[in-house]
């Protein structure tokens, strides 16, 4: 029995998450949960999982008669309220944490995390973009295992598993295109917060589908795979891929190319980083070629999407770089979320914001969180100056 938390138990992860751990009954026990504020949702998680431990980070926008009665309902729970009781949460010890808090919030839950666990399921993308090599530094020291929950990465990391890192040429991650993937640049100006946060393949939550939409996700997942499978920016590629069902190829030096194909739905990588490196079946459905049909492939346009040229920029610049792209974006995407700020000005914002950036060499992580923050303060000062 493998005891795991999860770190971000009502959102879209978590949940998926919990459906693997339902799948295979007698393998997980759940330690640990963290939510944000889904207080109706974790109850309900409490009651079939039963853990020992329970976060609620944003625990200040709840009524404190509510959390009363949640303390006296489950006498057996150690409860944490708040972000600096979150680190204290991270501190019990599990065999696997599963990091799927949305945004820069997930960094230093993670590495707090780290000398208190033996593997890291890392479906938090936003820790490895601003702080990779820190991370992996830690990783190393305590002798941890990362398996990727990306869906991309998952794949990559299964197809390159066992195999020669030398004989791989190039990583193909694949995107979707996200939900205005066949609108116009014309049209792209009047995009509402609506028709982005409609995903065509993928469910799931409003950050990153926002940033699927202005392919930013796939920069920051590109980035991600540099720090994971430490390949160079000029041998990371990306095409889009409308239908779902390659998950990430990768091509050998000798000219051949492994593709991982799938149903496109979360259980399957988080199931990957729960059992690697085992295997076992289960119900999650298979792929049916004859029903799709045809899967097809096209280049991204860098004039409707200029994110992901910017993500390479920022990935190749490197040191507080990439914090700083991410902390802009975070603040824009959410500007644009709450309709303050029109579609096309997030990627404005976060170019803007990185062209000011005095980037510093070398950083440790107060450095980073320092950038992260001055990269926050300018984006709310743009945004303010062009607030509709
Ligand atoms: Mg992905």
């Amino acid at each position: 029995l493998k005891t795991v938390s999860i770190l971000g138990s009502t959102g879209s992860i978590g949940l998926s998450s919990l459906r693997v751990i339902d799948e295979f009954p007698g393998l997980f026990n759940v330690e640990g949960l963290c939510c944000n504020n889904n207080i109706t949702l974790l109850k309900e998680q409490i009651i079939k999982y039963k853990p020992s431990f329970v976060c609620i980070v944003n625990n200040s926008s709840l009524k404190n008669d509510l959390l009363e009665s949640l303390i006296k309902s489950f006498p057996d729970v150690k409860f944490y309220f708040g972000y600096d009781s979150l680190l204290e949460f991270v501190q019990n010890p599990v065999d696997i944490l599963l990091s799927a808090i949305a945004g820069s919030a997930g960094l230093i839950p993670t590495l707090k995390a780290i000398p208190h666990i033996k593997r890291l399921a890392i479906a938090n993308k936003e820790t490895l973009v601003m702080a990779g090599d820190i991370v992996k530094r830690e990783l190393n020291r305590y002798n941890v295992e990362m398996l990727p929950v990306d869906s991309e990465h998952s794949a990559v990391f299964a197809l390159m598993d066992k195999r020669n890192i030398s004989d791989v040429k190039k990583i193909i991650l694949t995107a979707s295109g996200g939900s205005l993937r066949d609108v116009s640049s014309c049209d792209m100006k009047n995009v509402t917060v609506e028709k982005a946060l409609s995903h065509p393949n993928w469910s799931m939550g409003s950050k990153i589908t926002i940033d699927s939409a202005t392919l930013m996700n796939k920069g920051l997942e590109v980035i991600e795979a540099h720090h994971l499978f430490s390949k160079d920016y000029d041998d990371i590629s990306v095409v889009i891929h409308p239908e779902s069902y390659i998950h990430s190829m990768i091509e050998f030096v000798d000219g051949s190319v492994l593709a991982h194909i799938g149903v496109p739905d979360m259980v399957f990588p988080i199931s990957y980083s729960f059992l690697y490196p085992e295997m076992r079946s289960n119900n999650f459905g298979t792929v049916d070629f004859v029903k799709i049909g045809s899967l097809t492939f096209k280049d991204y346009d860098p004039q409707r999407f200029p994110a992901l040229n910017l993500a390479y920029h920022a990935g190749r610049t490197g040191e507080t770089m990439t914090a700083v792209m991410n902390a802009a974006n975070e603040i824009a995407v959410t500007a644009f979320i709450n309709k303050r700020i029109s579609f096309l000005k997030i990627i404005d914002i976060v170019s803007e914001v990185m062209d000011i950036h005095e980037v510093v060499t070398n950083p440790n992580i107060d450095n980073i969180l320092d950038a992260d923050l001055w990269a926050k303060k300018k984006s709310e000062e743009i945004i303010r100056s062009i607030e509709i």
